[in-house]
């Protein structure tokens, strides 16, 4: 293991114990929640788009779980600022993995993927493509 995946190591950790955009958005366009129930994870995501009905303008999340849902959401939540909505139903498990930066084992990267699940059922369900309560890692 090398300097580099010590490095992202941290990220993850700081992510966890720092989390970027954590709470609830006042006024989101859309909500959905989540859960790894292997795990235990839960998130919230709320997502708030432009005008365009397409740019995403802000995100929030909220949940508990293991350091790798928790730094995924975080992270996710800042990266996914300015993208659109197909890009971010583009996004698959790839994507999350080059973004926390280590490798994840077939255990873990449900935790890794919750996020970007719940936001592009959020997503999918906005568009009326989707009609689901929860998310979940199981389905
Ligand atoms: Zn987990």
């Amino acid at each position: 293991m090398g300097l580099g995946s010590d490095m992202y190591r941290q990220q993850i950790l700081d992510h966890y114990k720092n989390p970027r955009n954590y709470g609830e958005l006042e006024d989101p366009t859309f909500t959905h929640i989540g859960e790894n129930p292997m795990c235990g994870d839960e998130i919230r995501m709320d997502v708030k788009l432009a005008e365009d009905d397409e740019t995403i303008e802000r995100v929030a999340f909220s949940g508990d779980g293991c350091a790798i849902s928790q730094a995924s959401a975080s992270m996710l939540s800042s990266e996914l600022v300015g993208k659109n909505v197909d890009e971010l139903l583009e996004m698959d498990r790839d994507d999350v993995v080059d973004m926390l930066g280590v490798d994840i084992s077939p255990m873990r990267i449900k935790c890794a993927v919750l996020a970007e699940k719940v936001a592009q059922d959020g997503a999918e369900i906005y568009r009326g493509e989707l009609d689901k309560e929860k998310t979940s890692t199981e389905d």
